[in-house]
């Protein structure tokens, strides 16, 4: 195989898909403040390569020179990537020798390049008060002063050139727009490009009600794999999914006589549920930066800032056409591959979707505290989060059939939500089971085999056993929720220990999911239209 179709091989594990929204959906909405946005959202791109690595700008514009079928494909790849590292192998460089290109740098642009970890340490550790808090803050980058001092200086100042047009996009976006909470967002944001202070705009974000939903600036610190202090641009520009909205709605006036059924002892039902944190279903138009790099964003929780957080809470927002992009490049397929031909018919988007959706509210249900008072999170210790998202999902499942039973949720869902629930296990397993998300799904597909619920068949591909899966789903459930409630961590950790593998047939499956994509590059046709104008 040449570079060049190697590279072409790496690139096909990200179907290409339109991210579009209907007329239908922009009728309501506001063009020329989207086509504003829109532009504002494009420089994060620019910004977010410029702070993953130091050398990113000047690569990328010899890359973009280089007009050859291999240098277009190079191109490509670093476009998907935000740099000259293949997010999916383990950061290895996909660019030959010649380029010069280092190893990923664990300090990204965020600290200077000949510094150490331990040297920026030593220098956090000997400040205190407001210098600290600058030095470890989201919004500073730490650079070297004339006479090689280490330095905070403030993305105001780091990255003034390309954010001040940016703020220029948003502030015109609010001169133009009917909406009061958004003008008062956009006007905030673009001040706090050129202030640096970011709370007045990120509590105005939590107070968005419109149809236009931007979501633009420095947020997750994922990119500093030193330190995890500093935020990368991104931007989501989108609408508001009312009909969805409204679903969400109904679920929330469900949720008490939910939590009152769970199937666990009725002593570890919380008689008074707390209030719901927001969640908005919204439509992407546009993503850039970090928000578009490697596998795509498909919800998100934001902001991070925890004084934001103590006031007003934080944020879930749902990405529902990039989930269905998701599910028909990456989902369907795999069901072609993993379920037998009777089960395959049986995968939809409405079932993916509204189970995500109920992953999320479930979340808010079962036992948080333990006899005591004690959080369940302190007192599960590491086997927590795994528990905690397997705990959403099954309960997620649990929950669905109730409300089928009440004749809330359609049938057609109940009659899909498991064997797609099923598909959509090797999707997330394929990603690895090292963290909380595929370490929940390993425990859920093993004891849903163990019960009976999910069966293997002669040929290898999978299948649901539906007068056996309504209990199976019950019964995990209940032991989940039952080892929250006591705070059993001995527990957890032998159920994790013996639940948490890759069995022999789940192997054989992905075995033959190789040609699968793994995830999609969106291709924003409405972003481009607007843009047209
Ligand atoms: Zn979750």
């Amino acid at each position: 195989m040449t570079a060049t179709q190697t590279l072409e091989k790496q690139i096909a594990r990200f179907a290409p898909v339109e991210i579009a929204v209907p007329d239908g959906a922009l009728a309501g909405a506001e063009l020329d403040v989207l086509k504003h946005i829109i532009q504002a959202a494009q420089a994060m791109d620019t910004l977010f390569m410029e702070q993953v690595w130091t050398g990113n700008p000047a690569l990328f514009a010899k890359l973009s020179s280089d007009t050859s079928p291999e240098g277009r494909a190079r191109r490509h790849y670093f476009v998907i990537n935000k740099g000259p590292w293949s997010r999916l192998d383990h950061n290895q460089t996909f660019l030959p020798a010649e380029f010069g290109v280092p190893e990923k740098p664990g300090q990204a642009n965020y600290y200077p390049a000949d510094a150490t970890k331990e040297e920026v340490d030593v220098w956090i550790g000997s400040l205190k008060g407001e210098a600290k808090a600058q030095a470890t803050g989201f919004f500073t980058v730490i650079r070297r002063d004339a006479g090689r001092k280490l330095i905070a200086v403030p993305y105001s100042v780091e990255y003034k050139d390309k954010l001040a047009p940016a703020a220029e996009h948003l502030r015109q976006a609010a001169a133009l727009t009917a909406q009061p909470t958004l003008r008062k967002f956009l006007e905030l944001r673009a001040k706090a490009f050129q202030t640096n202070d970011y709370f007045d705009s990120d509590m105005a974000w939590m107070e968005l009600d419109a149809p236009i939903e931007p979501t633009i600036g420095p947020y997750e610190t994922y990119e500093d794999e030193w330190f995890g202090y500093k935020a990368a641009f991104e931007a989501f520009v989108t609408l508001r999914d009312d009909a969805e909205t409204k679903k969400l709605g109904v679920f929330g006036s469900h949720l008490q006589g939910l939590e009152n059924a769970l199937p666990i002892d009725p002593k570890f039902r919380n008689p008074k549920l707390g209030a719901l944190a927001p969640i908005r279903v919204v439509n992407v138009i546009f993503t850039a930066g970090d928000g578009n790099r490697g596998v795509q964003t498909a919800a998100f929780n934001l902001p991070n800032d925890d004084r934001v957080i103590s006031q007003k809470g934080s944020k879930r927002v749902m990405l529902k056409n990039v989930q269905e992009a998701k599910f028909q490049k990456v989902l369907v397929p795999i069901s072609g591959v993993a379920l037998n031909a009777t089960d395959r018919s049986k995968v939809s988007f409405e079932a993916f979707f509204t189970h995500i959706l109920m992953h999320e509210l479930m979340h808010g249900l079962g036992p948080h505290q333990i006899q005591g008072g004690t959080a369940v999170r302190l007192a599960l210790k590491d086997t927590y989060s795994a528990l905690e998202e397997a705990k959403a999902d099954i309960s997620g499942l649990w929950a669905l059939q109730q409300l089928a039973d009440q004749g809330v949720v359609s049938t057609q869902i109940a009659e899909t939500m498991y064997t797609t629930f099923l598909a959509s296990s090797f999707r997330s397993i394929r990603f690895g089971i090292t963290e909380a998300h595929g370490k929940g799904i390993a425990l859920q597909l093993n004891y849903l085999l163990d019960k009976g619920g999910f069966t293997v068949n002669a040929d290898g591909t999978f299948g649901v056993d539906n007068t056996k899966i309504k209990d199976a789903v019950a019964g995990l459930t209940r032991e989940l929720m039952t080892l929250q409630a006591t705070g059993d961590y001995a527990g957890a950790q032998a159920m994790l220990k013996s639940m948490v593998v890759i069995r022999p047939e789940v192997q054989r499956v992905l075995d033959k999911l190789t040609s699968v994509p793994v995830d999609i590059e969106p291709n924003f046709v409405t972003a481009r239209k607007l843009l047209e104008r």
